[in-house]
């Protein structure tokens, strides 16, 4: 038996000397030696009493040892639970507890925070610090350079990777060998990588793009990735005329486009600029075409299903869409029961395919409230889907406002604000009314250095939407909420403006 995981992205690459990562420091790590590296971690967690099919969780600072980590549990069979960096102790503690982790590691400096943590969910903690210090790097050190594969099926879990907790508590989405696997081998494809690809990587490694997107394809085609520890758009430009591609969320472009150094000189001779996340605003892909001359492919994908749709790499990338179904994966437009809507109507956006997760970890009812027994995923995302197959993301279900029995698209409005004079952008969002049950609530941001007129706003949206969809209050505000794969956190205005008409 094999481990098609590992086989497929490492197994075959122990004797190649080509880069696979450039460093922050000038300094680059080939495929034999990321290889090497990864066995001895294997080695190590073997030598910790890991068996295949445990747990190990892993919060650490983005670096080149915390990549070989991930791929050492691989090549050891031991399922890993990457987190987000700014977790707090007691968040982890849920994650250790849930997952059942057997080991935890940390950074050396949380050491003894997060010791405590661990110990007091019945697991041992160990400490990796991007310099290269800490105790599973020590004990990575004195392993040997290679290691046994263990085998491993298709659909034995690889990951359990939480969602982000947008909308509310995270949940581990069990992801097979082949749910990574397959995901990985069809954007290859789709998106024309190849060994001559540099990526530029500045994305988190506890989040499926970061990780399973770029890191995965990069391996599978044989590419290289410049690693930044984190977004620097000065550096990502000093970078650029000697990268191929990058892939990002839009705060990514937003950011760049408002850097003066970014323009064709620096990004004419890349190839792919790709997108996800998050919502790219159509604004955004026509400003960013107008500068350098590119289209940004915009894709979509969750925790639970990797990758979904794509925009095409020939053909068009319509602006505001996510592109259609990837290979292999179907994707249709439903009411709550599961039945395909008329093309153009807006639904429950559901997806099928070897890219859908395996279910939530021990959480049966959910698992079987979202994922239906013909194997079809409800993403919770609504969306519309065009005659010819562009499916377009109008928002998350639980965003949508119900005022009055009317359905209201928070995006319908959010767009007639965001078009307004002096508005960057907007968030509308569902708070509590005693007569109409919800309404909708607006906050807007500003442009920098402009004061949007809310009186010729509030006209506009008098003139242009329906009487029920007009937002009983309307707020500036400097940003909005963000988290780091640049979600709007919808969840945290709406406490915010809870109590305002009770
Ligand atoms: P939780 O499920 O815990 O509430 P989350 O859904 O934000 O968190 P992720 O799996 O990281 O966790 O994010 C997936 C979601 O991100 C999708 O369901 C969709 O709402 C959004 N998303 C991803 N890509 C795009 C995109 N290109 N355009 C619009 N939305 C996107
Ligand atoms: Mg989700």
């Amino acid at each position: 038996m094999s481990n098609p995981l590992y086989d497929t992205l490492l197994g075959h690459q122990t004797t190649n000397s080509s880069v696979f990562l450039h460093l922050p420091d000038g300094g680059q790590i080939s495929y034999a030696g990321f290889t090497a590296r990864v066995a001895q971690f294997s080695g190590a967690l073997r030598e910790l009493g890991l068996e295949p099919g445990d747990r190990l969780a892993l919060q650490v600072e983005k670096c080149a040892d915390a990549l070989a980590l991930v791929f050492g549990c691989i090549q050891a069979g031991i399922v890993f639970l990457p987190l987000n960096t700014g977790y707090t102790g007691d968040e982890i503690a849920y994650f250790v507890e849930n997952s059942g982790a057997r080991v935890l590691v940390c950074d050396p400096a949380d050491a003894r925070l997060l010791g405590e943590v661990a110990a007091r969910c019945g697991a041992h903690c160990e400490t990796l610090g991007p310099d290269g210090a800490g105790t599973l790097a020590e004990r990575a050190d004195a392993a040997p350079e290679e290691a046994p594969v263990e085998p491993r099926a298709s659909d034995d879990i690889a990951a359990f990777l939480y969602t982000s907790g947008t909308t509310g508590r995270s949940k581990g989405a069990m992801l097979s060998q082949d749910n990574l696997l397959s995901n990985a081998l069809t954007l290859v494809d789709l998106w024309r990588f190849t060994r001559d690809d540099v990526l530029l990587h500045a994305l988190p490694i506890f989040h499926t793009h970061g990780l399973f997107v770029a890191t995965n394809v990069m391996l599978a085609a044989g590419g290289a990735m410049v690693f930044f520890p984190k977004l620097d758009t000065d550096a990502l430009i000093d970078w650029m005329p000697r990268a191929t591609s990058l892939m990002g969320v839009p705060t990514f472009y937003t950011r760049l486009l408002d850097n003066p150094r970014f323009g064709v000189e620096v990004a004419g001779d890349m190839r792919l600029f790709i997108s996800g996340s998050a919502p790219l605003l159509a604004e955004t892909h026509r400003q960013f075409e107008a500068r350098t001359g590119h289209r940004i492919l915009e894709r979509y994908g969750m925790t639970e299903t990797n990758m979904s749709t794509s925009n095409p790499y020939d053909g068009d990338r319509r602006a505001g869409t996510v592109g259609q179904p990837l290979p292999g994966v179907e994707a249709k437009v439903c009411d709550e029961a599961g039945t395909e809507l008329p093309r153009g109507e807006i639904g429950m956006l559901e997806v099928r395919g070897p890219n859908v997760f395996q279910g939530y970890w021990q959480m049966p009812e959910k698992t079987a409230a979202e994922l239906r027994e013909n194997g079809f995923f409800i993403t919770g995302d609504l969306a519309q889907m065009s005659e010819d197959g562009y499916v377009t993301i109008v928002g998350r279900v639980k965003d949508l406002i119900i005022s009055g029995g009317f359905n209201i698209y928070p995006k319908e409005i959010e767009e007639l604000l965001d078009d307004q004079p002096g508005v960057l952008e907007s968030a509308v969002v569902g708070v509590p009314h005693p007569d109409f049950g919800e309404t909708p609530v607006a906050v807007i941001v500003p442009e920098p250095g402009q004061t949007p007129d809310l009186d010729a706003i509030d006209a506009e949206v008098t003139a242009k939407l329906a009487r029920f969809k007009h937002p009983r209050h309307m707020e500036v505000i400097d940003a909005l909420p963000r988290n780091t794969m640049g979600k709007v956190q919808k969840a945290a205005l709406r406490e915010r403006f809870a109590g305002l008409f009770s």
